[in-house]
């Protein structure tokens, strides 16, 4: 594959054809969608993707696979990022070094820690989690940032994890119930939980430790069982 790519690269006369095929080569790497553009503005090409690897991985592959190849090294590259991403380049850049928090910027620090951060989207879910919890707190760049400056980061951790969803039921639960006509705000009430909120195991027991206690993860839960034909008598 390499080889045909560089092959294409550095014979090639058709410029389209080249862009189409390194587009398509680095797709291939990369598992992530690359497009090359024409620019009229600068009648040169521009490879676009987003989130992924870093530009600077991208450049050195580029120069890999066409060295002295001006026309390709050169080459305009244009990472995109989605809100998520570059939130969760944020959250773990400032994990690696707290200190960077005092003056974490919309602008400069935002920009080093999504370019220097591959694959945010493919981060931790634990990550991924408290910066979905960052971004209800109003726009990022903004709101988002102000919130973090307001706190120190054991304390920002702290409440980005308080405010991750409590884990919901799994889908044999949710069948067990819905097969007894009972939804999971009831069920959640049935069982004394504050605002229909279910913060018991997954399986649905109230106990929040039910998997590997009461029952092995392969088996049906009992306990769900038992209460809800309980629950449905009185
Ligand atoms: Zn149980
Ligand atoms: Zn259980």
């Amino acid at each position: 594959m390499t080889t045909t790519v560089t092959y294409v690269l550095t014979h090639s006369k058709s410029r389209p054809r080249q862009m189409h095929i390194l587009a398509r080569a680095l797709t291939d790497r990369y598992g992530v969608p690359f497009t090359a553009a024409y620019q009229e503005s600068t009648h040169d090409w521009r490879i676009d993707w987003s989130n992924g690897p870093t530009e600077e991985e991208v450049r050195g592959i580029l120069t890999r696979l066409a060295a002295g190849l001006p026309a390709v090294t050169s080459l305009t590259l244009s990472r995109g990022y989605t809100d998520l991403a570059e939130a969760t380049a944020l959250l773990m850049w400032i994990d690696a070094d707290p200190t960077r928090l005092t003056d974490v910027s919309s602008y400069w620090s935002c920009r080093e820690a999504f370019g220097s951060t591959r694959f945010p989207e493919r981060a931790p879910e634990v990550w991924i989690a408290r910066a979905q919890r960052l971004l209800e707190v109003g726009h990022f760049h903004t709101a988002g940032l102000d919130w973090l400056r307001a706190r120190d980061w054991a304390t920002a951790l702290g409440d980005l994890d308080a405010a991750t969803p409590a884990p919901t039921l799994n889908a044999s639960a949710l069948r067990r119930l819905e097969a007894a006509g009972v939804t999971v705000a009831d069920w959640a009430k049935l069982n004394h939980m504050s605002g229909g909120q279910w913060c018991g195991d997954v399986c649905g027991c109230p106990d929040d430790r039910c998997i590997g206690r009461h029952h092995a993860e392969s088996s049906e839960c009992g306990c769900l069982g038992a209460l809800l034909a309980v629950a449905v008598r009185s």
